[in-house]
């Protein structure tokens, strides 16, 4: 049975990031959770002109450089510069300009006086305390970016930091990468969908809900396929058409060896390549993964194909494992796509029967000193879908291990 980091390597492997011919161009509104495509650069400076740091006057340092409470610098105040007001006046010696924070400087002037240290009488301002340096107090055009220089790098995730960046130089469209199109098939002749009556003997097809929320969330768009019974043609067809209309295809259920699991041979009928149809997980055992090539996919990459345990609890697990890093990777994240890892103090002893690399779900715990990990309560059956509820993470036993005991750190797996 493969190890976990190997199937691991393999998926990413394959899993190459989306390139310049899956691109769009999204309103900035739209652009949240979206990842750059191409280099985004400004034709803006930052600040877009020199401007004042305080609220004061604007001054020629040589004026005042020199002053102090005892011998004042008296200075004409010739214009008052408030927000979003052009200057029309220069500053020439012995002059000032009435500024307040964030106005654009007056030509002539050189350094702002803060409020503070002058006193002012009529249309005359007493400057009391020198200026520490030439410049005090005035934010330098470009300081913080000059125009034309890389504002945001292509891969960038846009979320609001990034987005308040763009309004602000102004990019109100932005091309990003496609979203990645992910085709959910659910198989399985006892599976019936969450609005019809159960009929006894049936199992209501959770997994189609849950990964394409699964999915959605990670940044890609669900194509819900429904519901395919155990029958070869009718899992045949479903796939090829999902090869059609996906970069990524998950189906749940029918890769155990039962008389009823036809997804692996289906798979290799349609000329796929099965990189490897067991993992040592658990749980998650019966874990398919193979590729397309010859697909509509644009720039040779592959379709992926990932036939995961009918099992819910299986199925969500290996979704986070697996498909989520590749997904994100597909998308074009330069950065972030890999699974995030922590180490938590373990709130209860955890067991595992040492053969497989074991996952027990839960919750991340951030405490001020020591995350925490707080294991689900209830049943740890993988046919027990009820306690997963609020898991935001999972704690990893590796093979050989067979317990963590209450206290001691443990390797965790946070969404
Ligand atoms: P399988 O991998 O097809 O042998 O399925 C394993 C278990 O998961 C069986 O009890 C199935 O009824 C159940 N199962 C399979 N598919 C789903 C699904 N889409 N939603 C909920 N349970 C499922
Ligand atoms: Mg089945």
């Amino acid at each position: 049975m493969l190890p976990v980091n190997e199937a691991e390597a393999i998926i990413l492997n394959e899993a190459q990031p989306m390139g310049v011919s899956d691109t769009e161009i999204v309103d900035l509104w739209e652009a949240v959770g979206r990842v750059v495509a191409v280099p985004v650069t400004s034709r803006l400076d930052f600040p877009h002109w020199d401007n004042s740091a305080m609220d004061g006057y604007a001054v020629r340092y040589a004026d005042v450089s020199q002053c102090s409470a005892e011998n004042p610098t008296i200075l004409d105040i010739i214009e008052e510069i408030p927000a979003g007001y052009a200057p029309q006046m220069a500053i020439a010696p012995r002059q000032a300009a009435r500024i307040l924070t964030g106005s654009m400087m007056p030509s002539g002037a050189d350094t702002v006086v803060m409020q503070e240290n002058t006193r002012t009488e009529g249309s005359q301002v007493y400057i009391l305390t020198a200026p520490s340096q030439l410049g005090a107090f005035v934010r330098r055009q470009g300081e913080y970016y000059q125009a034309g220089a890389p504002l945001l790098d292509r891969g960038t995730l846009l979320s609001a930091p990034e987005i308040a960046v763009l309004a602000a130089a102004q990019c109100v469209q932005v091309s990003v990468f496609s979203k990645v199109r992910v085709a959910i098939i659910s198989t399985g002749s006892e599976l019936v969908s969450p609005d019809r009556p159960l009929q006894p003997g049936q199992i209501v097809d959770s997994n189609q809900y849950a990964l394409a929320a699964l999915i959605e969330q990670a940044g890609g768009v669900p194509l819900m396929l429904g519901i395919v019974p155990d029958n070869p043609q009718a899992i045949r067809e479903a796939i090829a058409e999902a090869t059609q209309i996906a970069d990524i295809i998950l189906s749940s259920g029918g890769v155990s060896v039962g008389d009823y699991d036809y997804v692996d041979s289906v798979l290799a009928d349609l000329g796929a390549k099965v990189h490897f149809h067991q993992v040592a997980i658990k749980p998650g055992k019966p874990l398919t993964f193979a590729t397309f090539s010859q697909s509509m996919q644009p720039e040779g990459r592959s379709v992926l194909y990932f036939g995961l345990p009918g099992n819910p609890v299986s199925a969500l697990v290996t979704a986070w494992r697996f498909v989520v890093p590749a997904l994100k990777k597909r998308s074009g994240l330069a950065a972030g796509w890999q699974p995030k890892w922590a180490i938590a103090r373990s709130r209860q002893p955890l067991k595992s029967d040492g053969r497989r690399e074991t996952y027990l779900w839960g919750q991340l715990i951030p405490t001020p000193q020591e995350s925490e990990f707080e294991l689900a309560t209830g049943s740890h059956s993988s046919g027990n879908l009820i306690n997963l509820a609020r898991t935001n993470a999972l704690a990893v036993l590796p093979v050989g291990e067979t317990q963590v005991k209450l206290g001691e750190r443990v390797k965790v797996l946070y969404f």
